[in-house]
């Protein structure tokens, strides 16, 4: 049996087409099923539905032989025990550093103020100002980030960023890209030892079926 992670909306989405390409077509909608282990019309394939910064735990682990997440998650949690053959070119966003439209983001930097960011990913924040030579105070957050420099909690925040409507619609503005996100293929590495011929194949039809 070869279980893979997915999480729920985007990513599962944007999966499926690559799934198709090799043969393997799930049959359970998420949307509508309570289900969290989906079968597949291949007896020897199974989804399983994981929170999306849960997916490199469950490969890590071996609780799943392969997923998919976002480079950003993947940054975060760090790669132990994965391979990283693909970029699938999905679920594409960027992380970027806003503020509210009113602060003077570039007078900050440039007096060498010290700035409060708001993040839920604070290792690529702190990898980011720390390249820059800009000095902040990072405050983990959960959810919801572009409501810490509308309270005064924090001076920016570091998210992600996809049509920049979220932003907008909360009187913040973007002032600098950290990078691009896109979700990525993690295997289990003993995973591709055990069950090489299988994993392999199924690699094989992801990478060809890649958006470019
Ligand atoms: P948008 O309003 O289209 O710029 O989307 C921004 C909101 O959607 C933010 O709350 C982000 O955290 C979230 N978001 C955007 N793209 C992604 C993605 N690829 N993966 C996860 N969350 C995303």
């Amino acid at each position: 049996m070869i279980t893979l992670a997915l999480s729920k909306g985007r990513i599962f989405e944007e999966t499926l087409p690559l799934l198709k390409a090799a043969g393997i077509e799930v049959l359970d909608n998420p949307e509508t099923s309570r289900k969290l282990i989906l079968a597949t019309n291949s007896p020897e394939v199974q989804v399983v539905l994981v929170r999306a910064s849960d997916v490199p735990t469950y490969v890590q682990y071996g609780g799943a032989d392969l997923g998919v997440a976002g480079r950003d998650v993947l940054i975060e949690h760090g790669l132990d025990g994965m391979y990283q053959p693909l970029d699938l070119n999905i679920a594409r966003c960027r992380m970027s550093v806003a503020v509210r439209d009113d602060f003077d983001y570039a007078a900050a930097i440039k007096q060498g103020s010290r700035i409060r960011v708001a993040t839920k990913y604070t290792q690529i924040a702190r990898q980011h100002f720390s390249d820059k030579g800009v000095h902040v105070d990072l405050i983990k957050l959960y959810g919801s980030m572009e409501l810490a420099p509308l309270t005064g909690l924090a001076d920016a925040i570091v998210d992600l960023v996809s049509t920049g409507n979220t932003l907008k619609a909360n009187h913040l503005v973007e002032v600098e890209k950290v990078m691009e996100i896109s979700s990525r293929l993690v295997v289990n590495q003993a995973a591709l030892k055990l069950k090489r011929e299988p994993l392999r194949r199924m690699i094989d039809a992801f990478a060809s079926a890649t958006p470019k």
